[in-house]
């Protein structure tokens, strides 16, 4: 393979940035070819963007550019966060559809393409990265590059019911079919994108991942994105770890742990996994007092909104439980509206009894693999999962459950406090097993595997 050339909105030109999962695989795919990454610097700037911030780190050159605040707001936090996300979530209802965002977002698509094109050689593959850049193909194709480009969806890609509701659904769609290989997260949302395609443009799914639409032939498939397991295994018992653990242990005082990890968004369905914390105390007399519930969930910076919102209903649902149930030396329920460092995480994982991870949607959620990987295997915990979350198609010896049904998430919980060892064993090991077999590296190999086979 010759160089690889990515683009993703943020870069990991902070070497202290590369420790994320996605950011490791980008950049230990680039340093093993060569190559370029552009995305956004990170700055806005007042009045017109001058000429990128480009430096060279290893073999790795980087390309950064500032936004304008016009195209921060209209780009990223307006078309991007406000319309693509809800509505990738299956949000219609939260969408905000403005009249000048597309126009924003396509802009910056093509002002990025324009740096892209020029700095391309012969040879070079073009990976690009999530629903910034939905348009990219089509402005690099505009530009004049013949050459293969990959695109990776980070986030679900919904129904064509619901993809529909976009109103510049058929722009981005043709766009999209302008990349030469196509990854969702999911099965499920390659069958989303794939039915869409043959329900209005006559395409032809030909099998192993081809379709035939618009003339050309495109490869859609399904790459579940992994994380850095061995890695992940190892953090669970650094010293940060252990030392985070003994801190939450000393709070916990002999009690059960049931975890819960989210970035604070809508998607994570954390009301209803409130609620169902509500109806496991409510229902199951025996977890009063034995059980402490956790809930670490981050603010996310992009959706203050919302996020305000989600806060008061959190806030009003902990403030019922921990009423009805608290006591002078227990707090049922508490979460905590800030982020923790990712050794730190992996040592709550470790002595988490049981993890929650059930949002309404996902496009894949690393937080599940990661508690697998945090885990003692002397000692597993259990994994609940969302079947709404990318992960359920992969993870399948989780328990797997509807978020909506609380009462019935109420009762997993109770299942897996109270499930025998050699139960938590046996399914851990099967879930480990795949999370390994499936990391990270897995994942960029399978992708830039079938994007070097591309026939463009
Ligand atoms: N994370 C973190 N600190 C926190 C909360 C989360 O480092 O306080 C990390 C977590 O370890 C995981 C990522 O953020 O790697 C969240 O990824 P996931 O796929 O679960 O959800 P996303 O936030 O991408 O929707």
């Amino acid at each position: 393979m010759g160089r690889l050339i990515a683009i993703s909105n943020r870069t990991a030109a902070d070497a202290s940035a590369r420790a994320g999962g996605l950011a490791v695989a980008v950049w230990e795919s680039l340093t093993s070819t060569g190559g370029i990454w552009f995305g956004w610097s990170g700055n806005i700037v007042e009045g017109e963007v001058g000429e990128p911030d480009v430096f060279t780190d290893e073999n790795v050159e980087f390309v950064t550019t500032d936004f304008t605040e016009a195209e921060h707001d209209g780009f990223y936090l307006q078309y991007a966060n406000r319309v693509i996300w809800p509505v990738f979530h299956y949000r219609v209802d939260l969408a905000h559809f403005g009249n000048t965002d597309f126009d924003t977002y396509a802009g910056v698509n093509e002002r990025i393409a324009g740096l892209v094109v020029p700095r391309l050689k012969e040879g070079d593959s073009v990976w690009v990265h999530d629903y910034h850049f939905l348009l990219m193909g089509d402005f690099l194709r505009r530009g004049g590059w013949q050459g293969p480009i990959g695109f990776f969806l980070h986030i679900p890609f919904p129904s064509p019911e619901i993809f529909q509701a976009l109103p510049e659904h058929e722009r981005i769609a043709r766009a999209m079919c302008e990349f030469s290989v196509l990854g969702f997260q999911s099965k499920t949302d390659r069958s989303n994108f794939v039915r869409y395609l043959v329900e209005n443009y006559d395409a032809v799914d030909e099998g192993d991942g081809w379709i035939a639409v618009f003339g050309r032939k495109i490869r859609a498939n399904a790459y579940p994105i992994g994380i850095d397991a061995e890695g992940f295994a190892k953090a669970a018992v650094s010293e940060r770890a252990t030392t985070a653990a003994t801190r939450i242990g000393r709070f916990l005082g002999g009690r059960n742990l049931v975890l819960g990890v989210d970035r604070m968004d809508y998607s994570k369905g954390l009301p209803q996994r409130f609620e169902a914390v509500g109806k496991l105390f409510d229902h199951f007399p025996a977890t009063r007092g034995v059980v402490s519930v956790t809930q670490i969930a981050p603010p996310s910076r992009s959706k203050v909104e919302e996020y305000r919102d989600l806060r008061i209903q959190l806030d009003e649902l902990a403030g019922r439980i921990n009423g009805d149930y608290g006591d002078l030396d227990w707090i049922p329920l508490r979460y905590l509206a800030r982020s923790y460092d990712r050794r730190e995480l992996a040592g709550l994982y470790r002595i988490a009894r049981v993890c929650l991870v059930t949002p309404l949607r996902d496009g894949m959620n690393l937080v599940a693999k990661e508690y697998v990987m945090a885990q003692n295997p002397e000692d597993p915990g259990v994994l609940i999962l969302s079947e709404f979350a990318g992960a359920a198609e992969q993870l399948s010896e989780a328990l797997i459950v509807n978020p909506h049904d609380t009462y019935k998430v109420a009762e997993t919980i109770y299942q897996a406090l109270e499930m025998p060892l050699e139960e938590r064993k046996a399914r851990w090991t099967k879930l480990r097993d795949i999370v390994v077999a499936q990391d990270i590296t897995w994942w960029r190999h399978k992708f830039l595997d079938d994007l070097s086979t591309d026939l463009t």
